[in-house]
């Protein structure tokens, strides 16, 4: 497999100056591939290029970068099959599942190339005209996670290319290679500099939280890595969005048609092996249904093919890292060692490779670790409760707010129970649906901010009152 292994600076590929790191493919627990890495000083130069290509980039007229964009969009299709083969080497997850993240990075491409920005008149009167625009940032540092890495650095990168901002690119260590390849193809549509990308273990993204030009960081992460980054924005009040952790709970009504719902509960809690930001991760269950939706689910968890994402027929790859998943095992012995039954899974598969296969824990309620903490990985608590009320207290008891779930027939009662979620989000027999028009952000210790739709597309922009006095 064919893997970038230089960085991008002020449109030049560039050696990383420091030794390069192995990237582990998670299917087999070796590394496949070397990634360059920056040096400090190759930071600020990514940094300063994109600085420079500022001055210009930001006057680009509107038309102008629509068509990039959709340039881009085409390019990443046409790289379809490289970019996901990318995704699944180092990321893990099943070709299938890969494919589908390529096909959203071009599709959310093309909508924020046909995104507008809004102006809005405040007032139109004999005294005043008062118009509110949105102008560009500057350069706006992106840090992105493992777990979908393609994708969220199109979340990050698009929209702030269609506002007119420049951007330096920081992907995880874990999963360099699809963001390379991705910035790779900007480069060969957007001027130099606009778009730049430096790699490397540790260090990287806190330089670039502490780099006086950059104006905005988006991020995509841990809470912990958030808190981090929001101390340092502090010195130059750097705009910040930061997508963090989630715990996200289901509730499941009385009443709840199972044949048509549970498929889609395992689904929205084990999508990419569970390690998906807005992926169901506690589940509620009425007392009158809990041992069937419990059976129910364990049982389409046995039915899964786990093994090496590129193989046909595997439908759940690996965890994506070592240490995600000594968490869950973790978290699962936990969970056993405090009387909760494990219906399905509940081992690390032996041989290489990070291998844990979809797992469900019965007899277990919150003040047990799987429940309260963000076990990101393929395991999903199951929890008994009697009432309603019963169920959004221990649903709201977190300090997580980034997406919640109702599950049943009668959609008024759901909506109703939906309205008291504490979350950014608040799906109905549904959840982990994330969309390119909808803004998504969390609450309480989820996060700031919001992405997607024009209310993300507005946060890399700065406000200007225009004012023209008629009197
Ligand atoms: P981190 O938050 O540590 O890393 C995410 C990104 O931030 C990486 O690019 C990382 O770079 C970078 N980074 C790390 N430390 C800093 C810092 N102090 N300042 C600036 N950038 C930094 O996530 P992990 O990969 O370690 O995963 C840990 C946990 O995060 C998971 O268990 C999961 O709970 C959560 N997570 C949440 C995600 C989400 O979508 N909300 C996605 C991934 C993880 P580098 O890789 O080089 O260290």
């Amino acid at each position: 497999m064919q893997t970038v292994s230089t960085l991008f600076i002020n449109g030049q590929a560039v050696a990383g100056e420091r030794e390069a790191f192995g990237v582990v493919n998670p299917a087999t627990g070796e590394a496949f591939a070397q990634c360059p890495a920056a040096s400090p000083e190759q930071v600020d130069a990514a940094v300063a290029a994109a600085n420079t290509a500022f001055k210009t980039f930001q006057h680009t007229a509107d038309a102008d970068r629509k068509a990039m964009l959709h340039r881009i969009a085409d390019l990443i299709d046409a790289h379809a099959d490289e970019l996901a083969q990318l995704v699944t080497l180092e990321q893990g997850k099943p070709m299938a599942l890969a494919q589908m993240e390529v096909g959203a990075a071009a599709g959310w491409t093309r909508y924020n190339a046909d995104l507008d920005i809004p102006v809005k008149v405040i007032e139109d009167s004999e005294t005043r005209l008062a118009e509110l625009h949105h102008k560009p940032l500057g350069v706006v540092g992106s840090i992105t996670p493992w777990n979908w890495p393609l994708m969220i650095a199109v979340w990050h990168i698009m929209p702030a290319l269609r506002t007119g901002n420049t951007v330096v690119s920081k992907p995880s260590s874990f999963t360099p290679f699809s963001t390379l390849k991705l910035v790779e193809l900007i480069n060969e549509v957007v001027p130099a500099g606009v778009i730049n990308i430096v790699t490397g273990e540790g260090g990287i993204g806190r330089a670039m939280t502490q780099h006086p030009d950059i104006r905005k960081i988006v991020f995509t992460g841990s809470t912990p890595t958030g808190q981090d980054i929001m101390r340092k924005a502090a010195d130059n009040l750097k705009r910040l969005t930061l997508e963090l952790g989630g715990n996200d709970a289901g509730i499941v009504l009385p009443g709840t048609d199972l044949d048509k719902y549970v498929p889609a509960l395992f689904q929205t809690a084990f999508v990419n092996m569970g390690q998906t930001c807005a992926a169901l991760k506690r589940l509620y269950v009425h007392e009158s249904q809990y041992d069937d939706v419990c059976q129910r689910l364990a049982a389409i968890a046995r039915e899964q093919v786990v093994g090496n994402g590129l193989e046909a027929g595997v439908t759940f790859g690996p965890v994506t890292n070592q240490a995600q998943l000594d968490l869950v095992a973790a978290l699962v012995e936990d969970a056993r060692a405090q009387g909760a039954q494990v219906l399905s899974g509940g081992a690390v598969q032996p041989g290489n490779g990070y291998f844990y296969p979809p797992t469900i824990v019965a007899g277990i309620s919150n003040g047990v670790r799987l429940v309260d903490e963000e076990q990101f990985g393929p395991v999903l608590p199951v929890v008994s409760y009697r009432d309603i009320d019963e169920a959004v207290a221990l649903a709201n008891d977190n300090i997580n707010g980034l997406g919640g779930s109702v599950w049943g027939n009668d959609i008024e009662q759901a909506r109703s129970v939906a309205a008291r979620l504490e979350s950014g989000t608040a799906w109905i027999n549904n959840h982990a649906e994330v969309l390119p028009h909808c803004p998504f952000g969390g609450s309480k210790m989820s996060g700031i901010g919001v992405e997607f739709g024009e209310e993300g597309l507005l946060e890399y922009t700065q406000s200007q009152l225009l004012n023209i006095s008629r009197g």
